[in-house]
């Protein structure tokens, strides 16, 4: 039995213009549906955008400690939920349920987090040249902000982008990715119940290449915020400049891991297969490369091939890892996999479609190994959205580095050493947003702040922590003389 859902506009849970649906089923078991969403249209989108410039002055106006209670008030109202919640994120996305339950909890805190900033927002005094002059700046809402999310994080992206935008005075249009946008949906109803104002949050679902447009280029949207592949991101970007918006794009990622001669092989292994096979390699922060010192390749590798073997696969309710979120992701990583064989990397674990009863119809893959890559393969260039792990062998630590930094992404780069010195030179020269020692790839602090180099990012504004704000505000210098 699957629920019917609503776009969220002016304050109304509505139908499509279309009167179309599409379902998302279940991609631990697909031929379940677990919810029919509205497939909106251009003119749904237009009425969202013009729903959310209606109301930008009064909300923009409204006190910052109000928005504050309001955002205060939903993230109480989310927690009530959380079991709810998660379950629906497992269901739609797949993600094993301790991992959705840790993303629903990051958008509760996320909306906590905003909660208090909306009330502490605020400019500068500084000393003025003239006699009797006060000379301050303020921050005001950008106006209309446009969301547009990946499926990936479902209510943490989506999260991390409204609670700023909402916190610093900004009418939100919303779009979520369509194969799970539930969760971003249960973001709406706890705003509206904690007394959210009509038209202030509109959501809008279906297709990207429908309602993206009007997201982009309708006049009366002022901020573009987009979180998803590189090839959409960069024609997204590209669009929104055109017409004067303010873009953020956050990207795709192929990011290292260096495993330095002073590693602990095992540690390391520990470490790769955590960022690598964790959320089914389905994070833009995944380790997707383990860059690896000569002196410990054979026992890392030994150590890896065992952690991936013994993950252990089924319906993200139960087991540890879940399924890929589609078939269409799924083939992408046989794709990979494929190619990667084709190139002469050689597989030491993984490599196909698990067995077994618990994962007979999902669209599950198993967590895979390759040794023999070389830093030109398409494997160890292109990202792979899947539990794939690509091993190149260094033979110093210039060379890991190098190779590190030699791909077009640059969001997430981990080492594993013991050498302090070089610990330091990596996150001196690591090409990346995010850099980690001793540490997995993947997870991220809330409050601080998250975006990628090169290809992965716009490098325009950063997203979360009190650089989440600055995208959603623009800086007004005052000169008062009295
Ligand atoms: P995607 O295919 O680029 O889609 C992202 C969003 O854009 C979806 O809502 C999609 O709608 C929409 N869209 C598609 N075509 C559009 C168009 N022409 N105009 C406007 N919007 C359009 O990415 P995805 O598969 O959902 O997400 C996975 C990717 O996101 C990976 O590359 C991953 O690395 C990246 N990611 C990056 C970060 C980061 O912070 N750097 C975080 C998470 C994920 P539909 O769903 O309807 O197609």
């Amino acid at each position: 039995m699957s629920e019917y859902k609503r776009n969220y506009v002016n304050g109304e849970w509505v139908e499509s213009k279309s009167g179309e649906t599409f379902d998302v089923e279940n991609p631990a078991n697909p031929s379940e549906v677990v919810a029919r969403y509205q497939s909106s249209t251009e003119d749904d989108a237009t009425e969202a955008v013009e729903s959310a410039a209606a109301v930008a002055a009064e909300w923009a106006a409204t006190p910052g400690p109000e928005r504050g209670r309001i955002l205060r008030s939903a993230g109480v109202l989310l927690d009530d939920r959380k079991d709810e919640l998660t379950d629906l994120l497992v269901a739609e996305e797949g993600k094993a349920y301790a991992e959705a339950s840790g993303e629903v909890q990051r958008a509760i805190d996320i909306f906590h987090y905003f909660a208090g900033k909306a009330a502490d927002l605020g400019g500068t005094i500084k000393c003025s040249s003239t006699l009797n002059q006060n000379l301050y700046t303020v921050k005001e809402p950008v106006g209309v902000a446009a969301l547009i999310t990946p499926w990936n994080y479902p209510i943490a992206i989506p999260a991390w982008k409204l609670a700023p935008a909402l916190a610093t005075g900004n009418t939100v249009v919303l779009k979520p990715a369509s194969l799970a946008p539930g969760v971003a949906l249960e973001l709406a109803r706890a705003l509206e119940e904690a007394g959210l104002p009509d038209g202030v949050l509109n959501v809008v679902t279906g297709s990207g290449s429908t309602i993206g447009s009007e997201f982009i280029e309708h006049d009366a949207v002022d901020a573009v915020s987009f979180t998803g592949s590189s090839e959409v991101g960069e024609i997204v970007y590209e669009r929104a400049t055109k017409g004067g918006k303010r873009v953020q794009t956050e990207l795709g990622g192929k990011n290292p891991t260096v495993v330095a001669s002073s590693a602990d092989p095992a540690e390391a292994a520990t470490i790769v297969a955590n960022g690598g096979f964790g959320t089914t390699g389905q994070s833009c922060t995944a380790c997707s490369r383990a860059i690896v010192h000569e002196s410990v390749y054979d026992e890392f590798v030994d150590e890896l091939v065992d952690r991936a073997k013994s993950v252990d696969i089924g319906p993200g309710a139960e087991h540890e890892m879940g399924p890929q979120v589609s078939q269409g992701e799924r083939d992408s990583t046989l794709k990979y996999i494929e190619i990667a064989e084709g190139e002469g990397a050689t597989l030491v674990a993984g490599g196909g479609v698990p067995a077994g009863a618990k994962v007979e119809s999902g669209y599950f893959v198993e967590p895979t190994v390759f040794v023999d890559v070389s830093p030109d393969m398409r494997i160890a260039q292109e990202e792979v959205f899947g539990p794939v792990v690509a091993v190149i062998e260094v033979s110093d630590f210039d060379g890991g580095l190098a190779v590190a930094n030699d791909v077009s992404y640059g969001l997430s780069a981990s080492i594993v050493t013991d050498d302090h010195a070089e610990a330091n030179r990596f996150v001196d020269e690591a090409e990346a947003g995010v850099v980690k020692v001793n540490e997995k790839t993947t997870g991220l602090e809330l409050h601080v702040p998250f975006g990628g180099f090169k290809r992965s990012s716009s490098e325009t504004w950063r997203e979360q922590g009190d650089a989440g704000l600055d995208f959603y505000t623009i800086e007004k210098t005052v000169y008062d003389s009295y």
